[in-house]
């Protein structure tokens, strides 16, 4: 569950240690970290805040998990604050929101919007403040804070979501709140909406290239990790996979993806590769709909003992790095996606991505380059892309090189970091000029 009754105020995190930065030395270079060391030099022991709403769960707090530590390593006190539920129904709102936001319409009241949601807000700070240099306040759910909290210092709204088709009535009673803000986020210029008039950053998410899932591993360490979870579930790991990892939910429209896998299976080209298709998902305990959309899948399987279906699997992140790392291809056609951290993994681990042209996946998978572009539901287009990368084992190899690099290049976490210590100089005073990522 989201709501804990213990934790009912905002709070800090526990304590977070610096993180050594010898250890990432070795996979950014000496060059770019002595270049972070000149960046965050005059922003020594500044504080640098960060708000969100989990401390376990999700893309946001993975990322912190690891960004709060790294800062601290070069010397800036981060901070991280957590946002808490103070009723059973505020989570239930907010997903609401987030729904909404990613365009999934349903009802929603003004007791909602104004008694739980904004109530939540003014709670959590009765008795609390937040003084820094940069405040982040991550997503919907504290957003209001800007207006109901206490704080000290400058502050932006980060927005993780795809708000591309946004429903206009949430995003409405969202504006004030955000324009409240001294600035906002967004991962891809296509999710600014009308209305912000504050300085707009664009920032894409990072993976942390240290932790046990990013860690990149050689095939034979890939394949001795993997080798209990094969035997459990009777996997010929020997044969190339076809690999989809996300939770299971509608977006991730991973019925398509058992659409044409089966069909391409049965081509006579393809036919003697014996491929199978592994998809692992993970659903939280208070999400009804994922639990449904698992049952969905299954029925979509229809006993083909080629494709396997694992659900919140063991020893999850270093089975998920090695099965990225072995696999022939990644498969990943949302319909919407803020941005998709798991084509970031797969690509880091050198596996090239098959990914719908939606929300931040096309700042990752560069079609031809570092996998292949396709629309979601464009069946025949998928099919083509996954026989040629079954076909062509050698190419998928070449492309996954450059994935990687890719990644090395954008979306390790070094590269966020640096991001922000940009915004931190700016908001701070030390360079005037906002930093070159402003997009409006
Ligand atoms: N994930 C996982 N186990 C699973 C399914 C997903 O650890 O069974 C992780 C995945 O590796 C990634 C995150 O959950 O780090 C999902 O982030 P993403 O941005 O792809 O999608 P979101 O779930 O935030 O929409």
């Amino acid at each position: 569950m989201f709501y804990d009754k213990s934790e009912k105020y905002l709070q800090e995190s526990p304590p977070i240690e610096a993180l050594n930065l010898q250890s990432y030395e070795e996979v950014i270079g000496h060059k770019k970290l002595e270049k972070l060391k000149q960046l965050a030099a005059p922003l020594e022991n500044k504080v640098w805040a960060h708000v969100n709403s989990t401390y376990i769960g999700g893309g946001v707090a993975e990322m912190l998990k690891s960004l709060v530590p790294l800062a601290k390593g070069f010397g800036i006190d981060a901070q991280w604050h957590l946002f808490e539920a103070h009723s059973e129904d505020f989570f239930y709102i907010t997903k609401k929101f987030h729904d909404l936001i990613q365009g999934v319409e349903q009802p929603f009241s003004v007791e909602e919007l104004h008694g739980v949601y904004i109530d939540n807000s003014i709670k959590n700070f009765e008795n609390y403040s937040v003084t820094a240099d940069l405040t982040v306040v991550h997503d919907p759910q504290p957003c209001a804070t800007s207006v109901f909290g206490n704080y000290e210092g400058p502050k932006l709204w980060r927005c993780h979501i795809d708000t591309t088709s946004a429903n206009k009535l949430i995003w409405n009673f969202l504006l004030p709140f955000i324009n409240h803000y001294d600035g906002a986020i967004f991962t891809d210029e296509r999710f600014v909406k009308q209305g912000v008039k504050k300085p707009v950053y664009r920032v894409a998410p990072s993976i942390d290239p240290l932790s046990p899932k990013n860690r990149q591993l050689s095939e034979q360490e890939a394949r001795q990790i993997l080798a209990p979870l094969f035997n459990k579930h009777n996997i010929d790991g020997d044969r190339p996979i076809v690999l989809a990892v996300s939770r299971y939910d509608i977006h991730k429209n991973q019925a398509t993806i058992i659409k044409a896998f089966k069909e391409i299976k049965n081509d006579k080209e393809v036919q003697n590769k014996k491929p199978i298709l592994i998809i692992v998902g993970n659903t939280a305990s208070d999400d009804p709909d994922g639990l449904a959309m698992y049952g969905q899948i299954m029925e979509d399987r229809e006993n083909d003992t080629d494709i396997f279906l694992l659900m919140n699997i063991e020893n999850n992140d270093e089975n998920i790095g090695a099965l990225m790392r072995i696999a022939n291809q990644f498969v990943h056609i949302s319909t919407k996606e803020g941005f998709g951290l798991v084509v970031t993994e797969a690509l880091w681990q050198g596996t090239p991505v098959i990914g719908s042209n939606v929300g931040g996946i096309p700042q990752q998978v560069i079609d031809n380059e570092t996998g292949f572009l396709v629309e979601p539901f464009e069946i025949d287009q998928i099919k083509q892309k996954m026989k040629y990368l079954l076909l062509h084992p050698d190419e998928s190899k070449h492309i996954g090189k450059q994935a990687m690099e890719h990644v090395r290049e954008n979306f390790l976490l070094p590269s966020l970091l640096e991001k922000y210590l940009l915004l931190m100089r700016h908001y701070t005073g030390v360079d005037s000029n906002h930093p070159h990522f402003k997009i409006g």
